[in-house]
Parts: structure tokens; sequence; C-alpha cells
């Protein structure tokens, strides 16, 4: 399943049953690579909160796990931001900018390898976030994220998604090879990216942005 460059498509995270955020974004290129997704500035996004509006790095775990939640619609605030998506792999490479739009840092998501759908009008890819993350930094240094969040998580793991705690540490040092050796997509390629400037932020979450994720195993 190929996206064609310019169409819309929902990068999703699916938190267990859950949809815990949706990002819609266009495609910019999607070939043997991996899919490369253009999220705008000021583009409508859901968010997943308890009703009081807290969200989940808001509490302990053990008690988001015991809440229940709803679904806001809110803003991207920050600059745009370049999804890539390699193929078949567990994690997706964003490439954050500063406020003037230049190339700040890279940042490794570590997730399970999205899951592409297509309903015609509206179509996306689910990820489900692993917690962990990679910063990278232009001089390929690096660092750990959210460690923390990820062993206060797995303290939980009657209702944790991540079941494998070795695999996805051995997953972040494959990458962290990579980004050491300064291979693709850590080399440079689209650092200087500029998305069509035809591409308007997405004033309202497309309709169809809810559909039920097919059910994973991980
Ligand atoms: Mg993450």
């Amino acid at each position: 399943m190929a996206f064609a460059p310019g169409r819309t498509v929902l990068y999703r995270n699916i938190d267990g049953p859950r949809i815990a955020s949706v990002r819609p974004c266009r495609v910019v290129s999607d070939d043997e690579r991996g899919l490369l997704l253009w999220l705008a500035r000021g583009s409508a996004i859901t968010v997943e909160v308890a009703l009081d509006g807290r969200g989940i790095r808001d509490m302990p775990f053990t008690e988001w796990v015991t809440l229940p939640t709803k679904v806001i619609e809110t803003t991207w605030q920050g600059p745009g931001v370049l999804k890539f998506l390699p193929t078949g792999a567990d994690h997706s490479v964003w490439f954050f900018r500063d406020d003037r739009d230049r190339f700040k840092n890279w940042y490794v998501n570590l997730e399970a390898r999205g899951l592409r759908w297509d309903d015609g009008t509206l179509a996306g890819v689910d990820v489900i976030d692993y917690d962990l993350d990679i910063e990278v930094f232009p001089d390929r240094t690096w660092r750990w994220k959210d460690e923390d969040e990820l062993a206060e998580r797995l303290a939980v793991p009657e209702h944790y998604w991540v079941r494998d705690e070795a695999a996805l540490w051995a997953s972040g040092r494959d990458v962290v090879k990579r980004i050491e050796a300064g291979d693709f997509p850590f080399d440079g390629t689209w650092t200087d990216f500029e998305p069509d400037p035809s591409w308007e932020p997405f004033a309202s979450l497309p309709a169809g942005w809810d559909r039920r994720a097919e059910p994973r195993t991980f």
C-alpha cells in the first residue's frame, strides 16, 4: 500500500485499545526507504486526557490507568515536523526544526512499526509508542529520553503495552549504531527540507480520524 505524495495521512498513536493521539500529515514521499510525512505548525491534532483535563504525564501511571479518558482536539503549536517511518522498522525519526524553520535535531521515537490503512477518502498509519526515545543532535551525539517513564510504566505490566523491555533497548541500540555512523537518515538527508507552500495546516481533523484501530500483537 503506497501513499501518493500530497495525500493526507493520519499518524495515529494507539494506546492499548484507545487512540492516544492523531496528527494529520501530508505525504512527502513513500518509497522503498519508507514513508515521509509532514506535520504543519498550527494543524488540528487530538490528545487523550483524563476527564479533568490532565494528560498521561501529569500524574503517576498507576493513577492514569484507573481513570476514564476522553479525546480532545487541540493545535500543534511547535514548528512543523518531518516524520520518517523507515520500512519495517520499529521506530520513526522526527526532524525537529527551530522557530525559523531550520533543522534543529533528530528525535527517534521507538514505536511498533506503522500499520497502514486506507479507507479511500482517508488514510493513516497506526503506531504504538514505546515511550523510550533517543534525542540526536546535529553532531550525532545522542541521549536516551524518557527512560524514567518507561521504567514507571513497566512496573504496571497488566496495563502497559511494552511487553519486552530487553527487545526495546536492543532495537534502540541498533538505531544508535546508525546514528554514530552517520548512516541514512542521519546523514543530512532532508535536513534542508521545505514543505510545499500550498500545504495549509489542517483547520480540523478530517472526518474518519477516529476509525477503529486494527488489533495488534506486539
Ligand atoms: Mg516516544
